[in-house]
């Protein structure tokens, strides 16, 4: 009996037919970043568990259910990162990148939370995060919004993403507001969802943030933060506002958007998406200036955003984007056993005199016509072939895929020029 071994639930292998879109998204990315003056930071993949406890905060659905945790040989309780920002904070504060210094950084790569697999939900994923330390006006919390229509512009997505955005206020401010929203839901209490009736106690802020229809009901008519941030943080955020509009940057405030994570102060901002159902945020961000001295540095204001990839490869898909490039320029037939000896040393020549060029060569053998079927395959636009006759003859024949134009049979050794009269105009 069979006895194959599957991937872990809510882990997706992403296949070799979506990786150019992968990529193409990627370098996207990068790119845009590259360009603003962001520089790429590196951090494991595994931290301490206490680092996301203290950072996210033990009462939040990622340090109450999702997390991979797991003690190592050592005993030491370790987690998989369920996000990005503890870590690059814990780099930044470990290697001194933070103190009196401003830094525009980003990362990218998989995380890891346990939770209910649906589309656009999985237990690994992808987010590219960009944080920002050391930059406390708004004017950093606009670059970051003008950052992200940079890149739905280039990826063709800037019809299928709208910006919500919202203040808050300071952790002082807060607090206030907490009392009166405990007050209000309290009132309500019979009518809360079990999780959010939990909360209650432990994080009301996070009621906001409910997913369950009944809940939202109720958070439908809750007291506004923004009535209770102080002067301050409505100044920054006038400022911030007006700097969008400056910039023509459309956006809806939403006096109820809270970030799940409980280290964000003032700005808050989420990418939405009406083209994806019930998982409709492709990007989330806001100001986190507490999170650096929380975690033992010196006090440093911090703004940044994460991206979920696979949301976005989800948009890009449904935007009809498919990034479907042929396999080969050029494929490089070899029939018969002296063909298969010359033919590596060939395309290494190939390969050396044009690098651009996406050459495959045929291995493993076979019969003439099986190959051709492969060279078609593969997209490519002329084979290059070489038989028994060619190798006596010291001679190539190259053969036209897609266009009608004849075959043709030349001397090796103008092999590079027939090539670059055909790739290089
Ligand atoms: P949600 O409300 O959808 O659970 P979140 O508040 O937990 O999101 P963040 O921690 O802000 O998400 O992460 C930033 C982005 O990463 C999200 O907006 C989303 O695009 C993506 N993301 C978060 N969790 C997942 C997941 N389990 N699978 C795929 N993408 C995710
Ligand atoms: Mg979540």
């Amino acid at each position: 009996m069979s006895n194959t071994i599957q991937a872990v639930r809510g882990m997706r292998d992403i296949l070799p037919d979506e990786t150019p879109l992968w990529r193409h998204l990627e370098n996207t990315v990068a790119t845009v970043l590259t360009n603003y003056g962001y520089q790429e930071i590196r951090f494991p993949i595994v931290e301490k568990t206490e680092l996301f406890k203290r950072s996210i905060g033990e009462v939040t659905d990622i340090v109450e259910k999702e997390m991979y945790t797991f003690d190592d040989r050592n005993g030491d309780s370790l987690s998989l990162r369920p996000e990005g920002t503890a870590a690059c904070v814990r780099a930044g504060i470990e290697k001194g990148l933070l103190y009196n210094q401003t830094q525009k950084l980003w990362y990218s790569g998989p995380m890891f939370r346990h939770e209910r697999p649906q589309k656009g939900r999985y237990r690994q994923f992808h987010q590219v995060g960009v944080e920002t330390f050391g930059l406390q006006g708004p004017d950093i919390d606009a670059e970051l919004i003008l950052i992200c229509r940079r890149l739905w512009s280039l990826l063709g997505l800037e019809k299928n993403v709208s910006l919500e955005i919202n203040s808050l206020g300071q952790p002082e401010a807060r607090a206030n507001y907490r009392e009166k929203i405990v007050e209000y839901f309290s009132e309500h209490f019979d009518a809360l969802d079990a999780d959010s009736q939990n909360r209650l106690k432990s994080n009301p802020m996070r009621i906001l943030d409910s997913k369950n229809p009944d809940t939202q009901k109720i958070v439908a008519n809750s007291p506004l933060l923004s009535d209770y941030i102080s002067e301050e943080s409505a100044e920054h955020f006038q400022q911030f506002k007006e700097y969008l509009d400056a910039s023509n940057v459309e956006y809806r405030i939403n006096p109820r958007l809270v970030r799940g994570l409980d280290y964000y102060s003032n700005t808050v901002f989420e990418w939405v998406t009406q083209d994806l159902g019930a998982q409709g945020t492709v990007c989330a961000g806001g100001r986190f200036d507490a999170l650096v001295s929380y975690l033992g540095g010196k006090p440093t204001p911090a703004a940044g955003f994460a991206m979920g990839m696979e949301r976005l490869i989800a948009l890009l898909e449904a935007a009809g984007s498919t990034k479907l490039e042929p396999l080969a320029d050029c494929y490089l037939l070899v029939a018969g056993a002296a063909a298969q000896a010359k033919g590596l040393q060939l395309a290494e020549s190939i390969h050396n005199s044009m690098p651009q060029l996406k050459l495959l060569t045929h291995c493993g053998g076979g019969s003439f016509k099986s190959q051709m079927k492969k060279a078609d395959k593969s997209g490519a636009r002329i084979a290059l072939i070489m038989g028994e006759d060619e190798v006596q003859s010291q001679t190539m024949t190259i053969k036209h895929l897609r266009e009608s134009i004849e075959q043709k049979t030349i001397a090796e050794y103008q092999l590079i020029e027939n090539l670059q009269a055909i790739f290089e105009h």
